[in-house]
């Protein structure tokens, strides 16, 4: 069985989230039972000169304008990878938007991204494409409007994200007004590029069990709850997993102190160092991180309803994160008036890593979360994860019993709940013992892909059947 998998940002090629490290993760799962490749596009800030030509280029037309298409290529840790490289597409520094926002033509320049994927997954000659997300939703309404024999799966990473354009998108891209009604793109008013993934792919997918089961209720279905319902039959969820190699603590490159759970008292010399570059300097003191996009999604209002009385605990508190400058201003402007809150905004992978080693407790206060790979990622390190019960935290991470993955759950999304969570894992930390045996526990479960790859492996094969 031959899959394609597409996705707009693949790890280490490009991130902006979770996508790029599943896109990086799962095909190299799922290689071990099918033949799986990768696609994504050719960024202007990547180094074409890194990639090998292919031999294959073609145009795809679309609203009776010619594009002229490029294929590139690699070999990614066992997973052949392909780039797109066309005009617009290709043309940015970035690959969503810029400090104005998004970009104007994304309508576009995604959906010549897709019209390329149809025609490379055509001469590979694949079973099954797997699209992720809206950037590669439309792949299939192109199949459908061809009739082609192609099949489709469809995950969902994050339905908030839907890929709104104006009604005018229909016809630079050459898709017939008959697809702009509410069974197909259309989306008050506007055209949605998630909605075809839903509408025309074989099977939807969403990133965790949980998640599948709340956007079919009108307070997580961003709008599509109805829709979702309509076409539940062919929806289900599968937890994402993690690169258990790339995210170990005992090879980990990007730390001081290497460390796994026998020698877990090691993680305390890593937090020596990155107290260092701080200006939180106890490293007695519990810490408490945060690593994440700075969106509304990730429980940021109800944080900063919530950190006068947090930071009156004794704790440490430091937040890596870069996003929305509202919040960038509101969580600069309190950590300059507190000496145990150290606020550093950007985005820094090795950075990262130090700082899953080197903490105590992670919080996630998300108000939904598709999935979530940072509290399993903390997990990996022997990082205790502060998580609101939603999502695929809810599937992740267990309070109280001793299933694989345990951290400190919070049932609702507010001040007192979430601070009754906090005062939970200062008292856990007093006990030196029973933290060092869920940290043990933690570190040695299974957050790999493996479980995971299988059950999308049968979904393949259903389709196929
Ligand atoms: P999402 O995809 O919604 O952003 P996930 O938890 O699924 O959230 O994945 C986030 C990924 O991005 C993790 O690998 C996390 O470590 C990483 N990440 C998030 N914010 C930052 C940041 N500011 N610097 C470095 N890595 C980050």
């Amino acid at each position: 069985m031959k899959i394609l998998f597409c996705a707009s940002e693949i790890f280490p090629f490009a991130k902006t989230g979770g996508l790029a490290d599943v896109a990086g993760t799962l095909p190299k799962a799922l290689n071990h039972h099918v033949e799986a490749m990768a696609v994504m596009p050719l960024y202007g800030f990547m180094e074409r000169s890194k990639f090998k030509k292919e031999v294959l280029a073609f145009c795809v037309i679309l609203g009776g304008i010619s594009y002229d298409i490029e294929i590139f290529s690699t070999d990614n840790k066992g997973v052949k990878t392909y780039f797109i490289s066309a005009p617009l597409l290709s043309a940015t520094k970035s690959l969503y938007g810029d400090e104005n926002g998004d970009y104007a033509n994304n309508d576009l320049r995604f959906g010549i991204f897709c019209a390329a994927v149809v025609e490379l997954a055509l001469a590979l000659k694949v079973d099954i494409l797997h699209l992720n997300d809206w950037h590669s939703a439309l792949c299939s309404l192109f199949i459908k409007e061809r009739s082609l024999a192609l099949k489709t799966i469809f995950t969902i990473h994050n339905l908030a994200y839907q890929g709104l354009f104006e009604v005018n998108a229909l016809s630079r891209l050459g898709i017939d007004a008959s697809y702009f009604d509410m069974h197909g793109l259309e989306f008050h008013g506007k055209i949605n590029f998630l909605k075809a993934g839903i509408a025309y792919s074989d099977r939807v997918v969403t990133v965790s069990p949980q998640y599948a089961k709340e956007i079919l209720t009108k307070h997580f279905g961003c709008g599509l709850d109805g829709f979702l319902l309509f076409h539940s039959e062919k929806l289900s969820g599968i937890l994402n997993g993690l690169d258990d190699e790339f995210f170990n603590p005992k090879t980990d490159a990007a730390l001081s102190f290497p460390y796994e759970s026998k020698t877990l008292a090691i993680k305390n010399e890593n937090k020596k160092v990155l107290l260092k570059s701080t200006k939180l300097k106890d490293p007695r003191t519990p810490l408490f991180v945060i690593i994440s996009r700075l969106v509304h999604q990730k429980g940021f209002d109800l944080l900063l309803g919530s950190l006068k009385p947090l930071l009156q605990k004794k704790l440490n508190l430091l937040i890596l994160g870069d996003g929305e400058s509202e919040y960038r201003g509101a969580l600069q402007s309190i950590a300059n008036s507190h000496d145990n809150f150290e606020f550093i905004y950007g985005y820094d992978e090795n950075f990262s890593h130090q700082i899953y080693a080197s903490a105590d407790f992670l919080l996630m206060p998300s108000l939904f979360e598709p999935c979530g790979l940072t509290q399993m990622i903390a997990m990996r390190y022997g990082t205790i994860p502060i998580v609101h019960d939603v999502g695929g935290l809810h599937d992740s991470v267990h309070e109280g019993s001793a299933v694989c993955g345990q951290g400190f759950v919070f049932k609702k999304p507010t001040k007192k709940s979430l601070l009754d969570a906090i005062d939970r894992a200062l008292k856990l930390r007093k006990e030196t013992a029973a933290m060092q045996k869920i940290n043990i526990f933690n570190m040695n479960s299974d957050f790999s892909f493996d479980a995971s790859a299988l059950k999308y492996i049968n979904l393949y094969k259903e389709i196929l059947l």
